[in-house]
């Protein structure tokens, strides 16, 4: 009895229900108490059904000796170490290790172990507290390795919690928008919108992601220099055990370089490259459309043809650069005068097309004298003023498109015999 230091407070409290002993049988956490011997390791005198459970030896055969027989090869020898020179000192130490069972399987055990001094000041004993953290240990590498599977991804991660606000974006996603996650951390998804998206497509995603569904879409999002990029990306929800929507994950990768090439590609099949202007595959591709339009819904449409005079003598006496140059000009004026609806096509050499939908014969003729005035106005530094020559014709019930562009033509004719700087309009 003399070793279990409790059983003196027992034969204290004159014999009534001991406290202390039951406090300490009853703890959830491992306790254990030993003697102050250092030199022999430390001798275990009493030990609680937690502890026992935890290590597997009864009490009987832990009695006596150093708790030194909980260690194996995986105990950390300098927390050990640590540990040895705090009791030396008398001091209080906490620490994690590896220990052993009686069946040899391995756990890891967070524990403290605070001295106890008799009224002298001397350490008698050694109390210990102790907690198995095998489950939390294995939960942190599991997050750990969650964590780094989710940065060895090269699609883009961003979790959210309910609110929008950034939890955890992976490496990926770092490099792409240019932010480091502790400078986003706790900001909300909002810092990405590039404003290229309009209110009905966030209030799609809203609603796909609060009825539980998946929401996938291209995004068009600002990186942190300003610039864009796109994400096809996957968003979903992560739901609580009782159904409530937590947090959201959005997995995407980054096609931006995919979505320039197409871009490009569109560009280079539809565009003019010296003027920008529709080409003449796309513009007559356009001109059926609207020629359908028109057509079926029975509504005007006119054709404009525009033609730069003497562009040769500017070729041949200014250079080939100054006749591009002079081109991306008159494009340019072509352009501003057209109206938001209207096709301009770079039809020829020096040649070009407007199509009017949903224009009255007059309105086209105005269009065609504010071309022929700011084309007169301008001056090229190099080859000084110029002017162009413009057709109109507007199409005629039963009227084919071949039939429409040669009427078009031919008033273009009519204004080059007029002397040129002319708009002529097909009867
Ligand atoms: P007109 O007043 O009767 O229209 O005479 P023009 O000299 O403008 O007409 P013409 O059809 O005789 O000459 C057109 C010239 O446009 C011939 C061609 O070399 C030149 N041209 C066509 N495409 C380009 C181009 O992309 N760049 C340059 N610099 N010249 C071009
Ligand atoms: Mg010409
Ligand atoms: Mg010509």
């Amino acid at each position: 009895m003399d070793d279990a230091p409790f059983m003196h407070t027992v034969a204290e409290s004159g014999g009534s229900p001991p406290l202390f002993e039951a406090a300490f049988m009853q703890a959830w956490n491992a306790m254990v108490i030993t003697d102050a011997d250092l030199s022999a390791g430390c001798r275990v005198l009493q030990a609680n059904p937690a502890f026992t459970a935890m290590t597997g030896y009864t009490l009987d055969e832990l009695r006596g000796r150093s708790l030194r027989l909980l260690q194996g090869p995986a105990t950390d020898a300098s927390v050990i170490d640590a540990l040895r020179s705090c009791l030396k000192e008398g001091r209080h130490f906490e620490g994690v290790a590896t220990n052993y069972r009686k069946d040899g399987s391995e756990y890891t055990v967070r524990w403290n172990i605070s001295p106890v001094h008799d009224g002298r000041g001397t350490v008698t004993h050694f109390v210990s507290v102790q907690e198995d953290i095998s489950d939390m240990i294995r939960e942190e590498r599991t997050n750990r390795l969650l964590a780094s599977a989710l940065d060895a991804t090269s699609d883009l991660v961003m979790l959210t919690n309910a609110k929008a606000q950034i939890i955890f974006v992976n490496t990926a996603f770092e490099n792409a928008t240019g932010y480091p996650l502790s400078d986003i951390k706790h900001k909300t998804a909002a810092i990405l919108k590039s404003g290229k998206h309009d209110d009905a497509f966030y209030a799609a995603m809203y609603r796909t992601l609060s009825s539980g569904q998946d929401f996938r879409a291209t995004f068009i999002n600002r990186r942190r220099d300003g610039s864009l990029f796109h994400v096809e990306q996957t968003i979903s929800t992560i739901f609580d055990d009782d159904g409530r929507p937590t947090h959201h994950i959005g997995v995407g990768k980054d096609v931006s370089r995919r979505v320039q090439r197409e871009q490009e590609l569109l560009r280079a099949a539809t565009k003019d490259k010296l003027t920008g202007l529709y080409n003449r595959h796309h513009g007559e591709k356009t001109l059926r459309e609207a020629f359908s339009r028109a057509q079926a819904g029975g509504n005007s449409l006119c054709l404009i043809i525009a033609d730069i005079d003497h562009f040769k003598r500017i070729n041949d006496t200014f250079g080939h650069l100054a006749g591009d140059r002079v081109l991306s000009d008159v494009a340019g004026i072509l352009r501003a005068a057209a109206r938001s609806q209207d096709t301009v096509i770079r039809w020829g050499g020096e040649e070009f097309m407007i199509v009017l939908a949903d224009c009255v014969i007059g309105d086209a003729v105005l269009l065609a004298e504010r071309v022929r005035t700011r084309v007169h106005a301008h001056r090229d530094s190099e080859v000084g003023p110029l002017t162009v020559s413009l057709g109109i014709a507007q199409l005629e019930a039963g009227e084919t498109i071949d039939a429409l562009i040669a009427r078009a033509d031919a008033a273009l004719y009519d204004a080059k015999r007029a002397g040129r700087n002319a708009v002529s309009v097909s009867p």
